[in-house]
């Protein structure tokens, strides 16, 4: 770790011996409503490193490739080196957030199916949902990876669902980045956490998220580490 390759809002990005290989760091910092809103999750960095490590363990047990190769600080990730795509997919198994401006839905609703939407990844645009067909006419993605990316995104969905039920949370929605290694495999990569997930609790309805930080809701940090406890169950 000694070049810094890419700073972003919420981790750093560092370049290792191998080129192959990079190392995030997650920050403490957090930021909402595109950057608007700035501050700082106490102990989120280290939190959210663990709970993405273990998530993306269990998605590798269960044969979906990820960036993690393994944990090697407390708030540091080793990761296979991607070219992302500058592309967010969210998933979403009941309405919460952007939807409910967009569409009306009341939050809460759960939707028929896991409904998948992609995002632009554009700070100068403030990260706009884009169709199949945008993706296609800016060749962010080809055809063949998108559809790749859509039977991803959908089984790491019905894996984290069903391992989240196991311990009392509601996975509401979540954002997936993936990215293509040096083979052209498509690979998923950043995190998953509380910063990139919407998780309720299922018997409470209790946000244990970022909205707790976005809303001002008070019990942030704590809400964090619930779920690291739950994750780590
Ligand atoms: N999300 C994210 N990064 C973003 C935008 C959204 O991780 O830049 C996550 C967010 O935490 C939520 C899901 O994607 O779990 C859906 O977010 P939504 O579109 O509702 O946007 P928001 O309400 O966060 O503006």
């Amino acid at each position: 770790m000694t070049q810094k390759l890419y700073e972003g809002k919420a981790k750093i990005v560092w370049a290792t011996e191998n080129p192959d290989e990079v190392a995030q760091q997650f920050k403490d910092d957090a930021t909402a409503f595109d950057g608007k809103k700035k501050g700082q999750i106490v102990r989120k960095g280290v939190r959210n490193a663990r709970i993405s490590a273990i998530l993306f363990r269990l998605l590798e047990e269960n044969g979906i490739a990820t960036q993690l190769l393994d944990q090697i600080f407390d708030d540091t990730l080793l990761c296979r080196k991607l070219e992302m795509f500058p592309v967010e997919v969210v998933v979403r198994n009941f309405a919460a957030g952007s939807i409910c401006k967009r569409l009306g839905f009341e939050e809460g609703a759960p939707l028929k199916a896991p409904l998948l939407e992609f995002f632009l990844k554009d700070d100068s645009l403030s990260d706009p949902l884009i169709t199949d067909a945008h993706i296609a006419e800016l060749g962010l993605v080809s055809g063949g990876e998108l559809d790749e990316i859509k039977r991803l995104a959908l089984k790491v969905n019905s894996v984290l669902t069903g391992f989240f039920a196991e311990r009392g949370v509601m996975l509401v929605d979540f954002k997936l980045e993936f990215g293509k290694d040096s083979a052209g495999n498509i690979v998923l990569g950043d995190e998953i956490s509380p910063d990139t997930c919407r998780f309720w609790d299922a018997n409470t309805k209790k946000k244990l998220d970022k909205d707790r930080f976005r809303r001002d809701l008070g019990d942030v940090e704590e809400a964090y580490a619930e779920m690291l406890k739950r994750v780590e169950k």
